[in-house]
């Protein structure tokens, strides 16, 4: 599922590939991924207009039009961007083109139907609306700011990372490389957490989404400390060396190591 690493790198595949064109038209192969507008609204939103800038927030992704307002868009489980040249390129699953003037076209992919683009004139409203907590990566978020949000939460650690009202980017995958980063067991309740320990989360979510992010979302471009990329590949823990674990938390699969993630209590 696209998370914050991810929709970072579709942030720069838009922003390198589509700025400044001009939309001829758009077509919508399926309308359930539309929120808010019809294909023929979305289309008349996007005539003869361009992208101008991208800007990203947790999962969502906003490119602000050279008309009116920005189109947002958000990757449900799997999905992602691709810009193309000729018609026999258009990928499978491509649920919104926008086709430019100068004959290349961007697709918006959703597998499985369950992403979603939509319009806003605000996109400081629409975060709000949508109840998103500040972008894990934001500079102006801080340790006081994560501590303060903690506050009054239950429930495992694992779950409050991935609330999106919280803190927004971070999913089921991410979030099980940043508890083994800090050698925190995924199911430790939040309020049994020390000041010591929230500090110490903070600053692995940022190390670990800014690698991320560097790398594209890609995990088999991980360095081999990570532990996203042993859980498919030999199953043992970069750290200790002992077998990974697989467990539910939150109803989320997750992966963690029993050796360096002791279980609380
Ligand atoms: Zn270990």
């Amino acid at each position: 599922m696209p998370e914050l690493p991810d929709v970072a790198g579709f942030e720069r595949y838009l922003a390198s590939t589509s700025l400044h064109q001009s939309v001829r038209r758009t077509s919508v192969d399926d309308d359930r991924i539309l929120r808010g507008l019809s294909p023929s609204q979305l289309g008349r939103r996007l005539k003869h207009v361009s992208i101008e800038a991208t800007r990203r927030h947790g999962k969502f992704l906003f490119a602000r039009l050279s008309g009116d307002g920005h189109l947002v868009m958000h990757f449900g489980m799997t999905g992602g961007l691709k810009y193309y040249r000729r018609e026999d390129q258009r990928p499978r699953h491509a649920r919104v083109v926008l086709h430019f003037e100068r004959g290349y076209h961007l697709a918006y992919i959703s597998q499985r139907l369950l992403g979603q683009v939509s319009h806003t004139e605000d996109p400081e409203g629409f975060i709000h609306d949508n109840d998103l907590g500040p972008d894990a990566l934001d500079e102006g978020f801080d340790r006081p700011a994560f501590t303060q949000r903690l506050q009054g939460r239950r429930g495992p650690v694992k779950s409050r990372l991935m609330d999106q009202s919280l803190v927004a980017g971070i999913g089921n995958i991410w979030a099980d490389e940043i508890l083994f980063q800090c050698r925190i067991h995924p199911a430790t309740p939040v309020e049994e957490l020390s000041q010591g320990e929230i500090a110490g989360l903070f600053d692995c979510m940022r190390r670990v989404l800014r690698r991320g992010v560097e790398k594209g979302g890609e995990m088999d471009r991980l360095p081999p400390r990570f532990l996203l990329p042993h859980r498919e590949g030999d199953g043992r823990c970069p750290g200790c060396g002992g077998d990974l674990e697989r467990t539910t938390v939150g109803g989320r699969g997750t992966w963690f190591c029993p050796a360096c993630q002791k279980e609380p209590g």
